[in-house]
Order: C-alpha cells, then sequence, then structure tokens
C-alpha cells in the first residue's frame, strides 16, 4: 500500500519539516519517545515494509525501498523518474536500518517535535530525540557510488 507519509518525504523534501507523515512514520517504525535514540534500539532484522532480511532485496511494491540511483523512495522514483530524471530504477537492500538512519548517526543528525512548531536540531541523549531525517534529504545529496547521503558540496 501507497504511504502517504513516506512519499512526501521523499518528494518534496523542502516541505518535510510540515509534513507530519515523517513522525508518524517514525514512531509506526520504532517507539521512539522518551528514551535516546541508539543505533541499537533501530536496528530491525526484518524490513517494516516487505518483511525482507538484512542484506535481502525489499519486495517489488516495499514502500520502505529506496531507488539505489537517486535514494528515492523506489514505487514514488519508478513513478515520477518518466517526467524529471532519465533512469532505470534500482532496488535495494534492507541495511537492518529505516534508511537514512545510518547516515544520520555518522553526521550527528537528530532532532525533536514540538507540536505546532516542527522539529528543532539536538543530539542523540535529547529524550525524544528522533534521526533527522528531514535535515539528512534537505541538506545532503544521495551518492550513487557510496549508497548513502554526503554532504552537499563536499
Ligand atoms: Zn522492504
Ligand atoms: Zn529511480
Amino acid at each position: 500500500m501507497q504511504d502517504v507519509g513516506n512519499a512526501f518525504t521523499s518528494l518534496m523534501p523542502l516541505l518535510a519539516d510540515l509534513d507530519s507523515g515523517l513522525l508518524n512514520q517514525m514512531r509506526r517504525f520504532n517507539s521512539f519517545q522518551g528514551r535516546m535514540v541508539t543505533l541499537k534500539e533501530e536496528y530491525s532484522a526484518t524490513c517494516p515494509g516487505c518483511g525482507t532480511g538484512t542484506n535481502h532485496y525489499h519486495s517489488e511494491f516495499c514502500d520502505t525501498a529506496r531507488c539505489a540511483k537517486t535514494g528515492i523512495q523506489l514505487i514514488s522514483c519508478e513513478f515520477f523518474s518518466e517526467y524529471e530524471y532519465a533512469h532505470v530504477c534500482e532496488n535495494t537492500t534492507w541495511t537492518g536500518y529505516w534508511p537514512g538512519v545510518l547516515d544520520c548517526f555518522e553526521y550527528g543528525l537528530f532532532a525533536y517535535f514540538v507540536p505546532n512548531v516542527g522539529f528543532i536540531p539536538c543530539t542523540s541523549d535529547h529524550p525524544d530525540a528522533v534521526c533527522d531525517l528531514n535535515t539528512l534529504v534537505v541538506k545532503y545529496d544521495w551518492d550513487v557510488k557510496l549508497q548513502k547521503r554526503v554532504p552537499r558540496n563536499a
């Protein structure tokens, strides 16, 4: 099933701060509230979208899968690539972590949510910290070779 919040996060990164779907997505994947965000807590042996195991390819219509060419949600990328980019999408594997989570830990990107305000940057030891996937998508570009996001202009 199409995950609207997830698609918005991928396709409208500049509006991501306004997208409560991202918050719902993160809460659904894992209950982050009231404790420190850690890699151990983030790990999942199977994909929450399609149930595939670590290092195995996502199923064809998994809404968690990213396109290996763009880093965009695969099911959205395939649809929009016709208009925006000329490429054949490529599936990716489940790494054990939600797409972007490892990058957030590497770059120290965390935030907590304040209702009616949005996401406020913080450190990983803030009690309500979640991985700041918004900032990751807005300020970091997908590197096809590395299969991760890297700082823009790096
Ligand atoms: Zn999957
Ligand atoms: Zn693609």
